[in-house]
């Protein structure tokens, strides 16, 4: 397929790369003139506009910062295009944003498909992303194929803007889960408790998450995890935040009551704002275990 991918930053640049190696052309665009160079040393075309990009493609990815960059950008695209390509877009940005795109690109003929990801710059370099896709049937069986060179879990999750749903929910649900453990860890060492025996009671008790056995905050339980790298990312709590505040866009908007979503959002501001934001969102157990309690 000839594909143009728009934004080849940290995500976009490996995920053209497992497109390269899929036996895909790939005319890449980006603002950053690094990101081009380093489009083109690994074998793409550095296109020198979205309308460059998109001349002739099949499919059009996008992996832009926010959902301000996705409307200028698909404003541009549905501009510039001759053909009827497969618009898909694996930023993450708000549902509303999302939902407003796509019934653009609808109105212009083209299927669109809302395709978050979760797994990091590790899931793009791996090509092992979960995509979470919001769309039609039809255009989530079009996508489906090349998704499957950069990921390994290909959800259709709705309607346009279900996948962005599903990717709120599910960074809300992870934020919330990671404070509680770390909340766990925190206590339980005030208490006198070895980190270890707490590890190895609410691993296999009803404390277990992910968050807990997978990514343990508190350093030592889990080798991999990066609380043993100094906090090294992984998953940045700037990114966090973000997600967080697009949690209570949508939580918002859909009147839905999300009262530790809410509280998460303000814990990992105040982490930021101690300039917390580049390390891995893990080191709020560092954070919280700083902190003195406030009738103390
Ligand atoms: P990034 O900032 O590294 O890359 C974004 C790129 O878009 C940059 O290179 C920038 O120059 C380019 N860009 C911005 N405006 C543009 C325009 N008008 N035209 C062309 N290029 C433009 O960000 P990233 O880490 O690659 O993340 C991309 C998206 O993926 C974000 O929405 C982020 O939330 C999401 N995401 C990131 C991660 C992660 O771990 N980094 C994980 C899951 C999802």
């Amino acid at each position: 397929m000839n594909i143009a991918l728009i934004g080849l930053g940290n995500m976009g640049l490996p995920m053209a790369a497992n497109l390269l190696k899929a036996g895909h052309t790939v005319a890449g665009y980006d603002l950053a003139a690094a990101n081009l160079a380093a489009h083109t040393a690994q074998g793409g075309r550095a296109a020198s506009s979205v309308a460059d990009a998109v001349a002739g493609a099949d499919m059009v990815l996008t992996m832009l910062p926010a959902g301000k960059h996705v409307s200028a950008v698909y404003a541009d695209i549905l501009a510039a295009v001759t053909t009827r390509p497969l618009l898909v877009d694996s930023s993450t940005i708000d549902v509303a944003t999302a939902r407003d795109v796509a019934a653009k690109a609808a109105a212009a003929g083209m299927e669109m498909l809302d395709a978050p990801v979760s797994g990091g710059v590790g899931g793009a370099v791996a090509g092992t992303l979960t995509f979470m896709c919001g769309g039609t049937d039809a255009g989530f069986a079009a996508a489906q194929p090349v998704l499957q060179a950069m990921g390994r879990n290909i959800i259709h999750a709705g309607a346009a803007g279900a996948g962005q749903a599903a990717k709120a929910c599910n960074n809300m649900m992870l934020a919330i889960s990671m404070i509680g453990v770390a909340e766990g860890f925190v206590l339980g060492e005030k208490l006198g408790l070895d980190r270890q025996k707490l590890f190895d009671i609410t691993s296999t008790a009803t404390g277990q998450s992910w968050a807990l056995t997978a990514y343990c905050p508190a350093p030592g339980p889990v080798p991999a995890a990066p609380s043993n790298r100094d906090y090294a990312p992984g998953f940045a709590a700037a990114l966090m935040l973000k997600d967080l505040g697009l949690a209570q866009q949508a939580a918002q908007q859909a009147g839905a009551a999300t009262p530790m979503g809410e509280h998460a959002l303000r814990i990992y501001q105040a982490l930021n704002d101690a300039g917390e934001g580049g390390q891995d969102f893990s080191v709020v157990f560092r954070y919280l275990a700083a902190m003195q309690r406030a009738e103390a």
